[in-house]
């Protein structure tokens, strides 16, 4: 068996397993993978109630660090300190790990502060290093940085931006493996201090949530055409020139940060696109070998269904206009996160459970299936034109869901509807982090009321209604 049919057997496998397909044998593989068409599959009804049996679910665990991570966030990253290094340095022992934020796709994510007292001396107080975490480089970060380095130019507030250029390493100046040598270990980062859109897990305004749709679709704009809209009848996306389509491969609502930036977003926190350690540069050139091997992007439960469809393994695949087809897997990304923070929930919709709807989507007949328990104007919190609209985003044909061109005169006017229908607005405090609880009260001990036989007052401790037991008898 040669090692291409391995992985390639490996990838078929992994997906059929992810929609809820036994997995095939070699034998199998070669018997029946893409070698007759794809019989459409026949409607599916949808076991769920819907929403109304639902609850919030609990945020995942937070782990406690490990050693590691402790260590990751005591050490030095030279980027700070070496003044000759960096745009952004601040000089030996001016900045101190403060708090362990995370493990990304790609390592260990970390809040640095800036110690010094004069704010002159570096022009960020506060930064983000992402450190790889492997001792040997397999991948290092300087495909993550190129594509950041790319995105920095386009000043976009709806990207996590990177600080400096990437640095290549000195493992001896380091002690680390000299395999590093030359390699990107270490990413700078913009600080978004209000935290990821995990963070919120609760119901939020619907206002709110249009605002929040439309950040999202100003970051995968940026992705696509590396531009901002510009506004000057109608808002407007130009492409930038010699740019290639970025598709970010890992939307979820952890990846996406949160700023503050009044002026710009006076109602909500800005929306910043991060984490770009899975993405991937596509053009419509791209060859079906490529594409396939495009299908491994991302982390599981994230998959688009270009990637996992089942018209992958079907001899007409390359015409039943899903395998493959990633023009719009940002809109399915978004898509996903829109549905986690409509239903308040950490996980976005059942790949193994697709549905063609029988009801009208916008008040159009669905165009085919789409992902998701079925919305369905249920929601007890939001409007329809809401959630169907999310409904559309998750169609499994990448045709089917709406474009960016589209979407965003559709957000603007659903953020209209919305405030006309109920003008309220989530307060700023409550997307802020929110302070440490106060310290209990301390609880005085209390002494008895009563009157000894010696006719002293009583020092024992009262039991009910400020008596002791034993001169109970001697409440009014
Ligand atoms: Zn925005
Ligand atoms: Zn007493």
């Amino acid at each position: 068996m040669s090692l291409h049919f391995e992985t390639t057997a490996a990838i078929i496998n992994k997906f059929r397993t992810y929609r809820g397909d036994l997995s095939w044998t070699p034998e199998e593989i070669r018997d029946n993978y893409q070698v007759e068409d794809l019989v459409p599959p026949p409607r599916f009804k949808p076991p769920h109630p819907g929403f109304t049996d639902l609850l919030p679910l609990p945020p995942p665990p937070a782990n406690p660090p490990f050693s590691q991570e402790q260590n990751f966030i005591n050490s030095a990253p030279p980027d700070l300190e070496d003044a000759t290094q960096t745009g952004i340095s601040g000089g030996p022992g001016n900045w101190r790990g403060k708090k362990f934020l995370g493990r990304g796709n790609s390592g260990y994510v970390g809040l640095w502060e800036y110690t010094r007292k004069n704010p002159k001396d570096v022009p960020y107080r506060q930064v983000v290093v992402k450190e790889s975490s492997e001792t040997i480089p397999g991948d290092d970060l300087r495909h993550e940085g190129t594509l950041l380095t790319k995105l920095r130019d386009t000043k976009s507030q709806h990207i996590v931006h990177i600080l400096n250029d990437p640095q290549v390493v000195d493992a001896q100046a380091e002690h680390i493996n000299p395999a590093w040598n030359n390699k990107v270990r270490r990413l700078i980062m913009e600080c978004c201090p209000v935290g990821d859109l995990t963070d919120l897990g609760r119901h939020i305004c619907e206002t709110t949530l249009w605002r929040i749709f439309e950040c999202l679709i100003d970051g995968i704009t940026v992705l696509e055409v590396g531009n901002d809209w510009t506004v000057s009848n109608e808002p407007e996306a130009t492409p930038r020139p010699n740019w290639e389509h970025i598709v970010h491969f890992d939307l979820k609502p952890g990846n996406i940060l949160l700023g503050e930036d009044r002026l710009t977003h006076f109602t909500a926190p800005v929306c910043k696109v991060g984490d770009f350690a899975l993405a991937w540069r596509y053009n419509s050139d791209a060859t079906w070998r490529e594409r396939f091997e495009l299908r491994e992007k991302g982390t599981t439960t994230f998959y688009a269904p270009e990637q996992f469809s089942e018209s992958w393994e079907a001899a007409n695949y390359q015409t039943l206009g899903i395998a493959g087809l990633y023009e719009k897997s940002n809109i399915w990304g978004i898509g996903y996160i829109m549905y986690c923070l409509v239903l308040i929930r950490y996980r976005g919709p059942d790949p193994m459970e697709p549905f063609t709807p029988r009801w009208k989507l916008n008040n159009e007949t669905a165009k085919g299936r789409t992902f998701g328990l079925p919305l369905r104007g249920q929601s007890p919190h939001y409007s329809r034109a809401l959630t169907d609209l999310v409904q559309e985003c998750l169609y499994g044909q990448p045709g089917h869901r709406p474009g960016l061109n589209e979407l965003k005169p559709r957000v603007q006017d659903g953020w209209k509807a919305a405030f006309k229908a109920n003008a309220t607005i989530d307060a700023w405090e409550d997307f802020l982090p929110h302070p440490p609880p106060p310290p209990p009260p301390k609880i005085k001990r209390q002494v008895c009321k009563g009157i000894c036989k010696t006719e002293k007052l009583c020092k024992r401790k009262a039991t009910a209604d400020r008596y002791c037991r034993q001169h109970q008898n001697q409440r009014p």
